[in-house]
């Protein structure tokens, strides 16, 4: 089986124009936190470590893997995970769809059937629970039936995990993972899940982006936000989800994925506020140019990035590297990924870069590579 993130990091690792490369990538210890944001600049998924080689994962894309001829496409967290050493069968608690966008989604089912154990148990598939599992259903099969759609390999993963029970639409104050219990959903909100009840709903009029699975980890010192593709909206959105939680900075410095690309339209500085209480924040972000995606510009905007990399800690983007160009931006795709890691009872958060990832910033008391925060 050919590697794809391995040489990718022996490049840089052994680069000397970095004045810190950094560690090649090896899996966290048992009593270490580690989040990984990958994507190329059409698709994006996230890694969680939350200790004892528990790991959940956060949406799919597929990279391509292969000598020319034989290039196939493989979703790119379990092929990650592989190449660390990780055997997805018994590894992975859970597997989120933030929300059906195919930047988010596409290589999922097959993610979904890599995860099966030998003896047949999938592990559980949380799915917005904007709508209920019979909504899905419906949801489905009004769409297409063609196979070259995103909805229609996706249906097969729904399809299974329903059948095994393991189908789970989850809504805010759900929590993941059963006993590991650290995963807090804080969207969809209730006014969302609200409308699912209407006489007059039909499931094709969930937004997906307002419907985004939005989390919020806590693991011993280490928290962290994740904010899908969560936008603005006065019901659905981060002013009705910062009214419904009670997240806090607990002293701490929180690890925050950017929503939605870093788009204007998802822009609340309220968040942001929140984590001053605390140490700070590290902003990863996750560029975006596929015009299929529904993107009418590259993300992510430009203003956002700057407030980020002035308010943050430190601020990376993973994704093409910077041009506004669609067309050139996609003969140029490749895999980046960003890692922060820490002790789960140490204050400190490790991020290293990797690939296509980029740093904007970084606070000035953090030299060289990626940095400590
Ligand atoms: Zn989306």
């Amino acid at each position: 089986m050919s590697n794809h993130f391995l040489p990718i990091a022996e490049k840089i690792c052994t680069s000397e124009e970095g004045e810190n490369p950094p560690p090649a990538p090896s899996h966290p210890a048992d009593d270490e936190v580690e989040i990984i944001v990958m994507g190329p600049g059409t698709g994006e998924s996230i890694l969680v470590h939350v200790g004892d080689g528990n790991w959940v994962i956060i949406d799919c894309f597929n990279i391509q893997i292969g000598e020319k001829k034989a290039r196939r496409p493989r979703p790119a967290p379990t092929q990650y995970l592989r190449e660390i050493g990780v055997d997805c069968k018994e590894s992975v608690k859970g597997i989120v769809l933030t929300h059906p966008h195919r930047d988010h989604a596409a290589g999922l089912s097959k993610m979904f059937d890599e995860c099966m154990s030998p003896s047949g148990e999938y592990p559980p598939l949380y799915v917005p629970g904007v709508l209920s599992e019979s909504q899905w259903k419906e949801y489905f099969d009004s769409e297409t039936k063609d196979p070259r759609t995103l909805t229609y390999h996706l249906e097969h993963a729904f399809n299974r995990a329903s059948e095994n029970n393991k189908l789970v639409p989850v809504i805010r104050s759900s929590r993941l993972l059963g006993d590991l219990d650290c995963l807090q959903v804080i969207s969809p909100t209730s006014k969302a899940v609200i409308k699912r009840g209407q006489a007059d709903f039909r499931p094709s009029d969930a937004n997906p982006n307002f419907s985004s699975i939005v989390l919020w980890l806590e693991k011993g010192g280490a928290q962290a936000l994740f904010g899908a593709d969560m936008e603005n909206h006065p019901e659905f959105g981060w002013e009705q989800i910062l009214k419904e939680t009670d997240i806090s900075a607990n002293g701490q410095s929180t690890f925050v994925k950017i929503p939605h690309h870093g788009s204007d339209g998802s822009h609340h500085e309220p968040i942001y506020d929140l984590f001053k209480e605390g140490k700070g924040y590290i902003a990863a972000i996750t560029r975006n140019n596929n015009p299929r995606g529904g993107h009418r510009q590259a993300l992510p905007d430009e203003e956002t990035s700057e407030y980020h990399a002035s308010k943050s800690l430190s601020t990376y983007k993973v994704g093409a590297q910077a041009s506004t160009d669609v067309a050139k931006a996609k003969s140029t795709v490749r895999t980046g990924w960003i890692s922060a890691r820490k002790k789960i009872d140490k204050t400190e958060w490790e991020v290293q870069i990797y690939g296509t990832a980029v740093t904007l910033t970084r606070s000035a008391a953090c030299g060289g590579g990626a940095g400590r925060f």
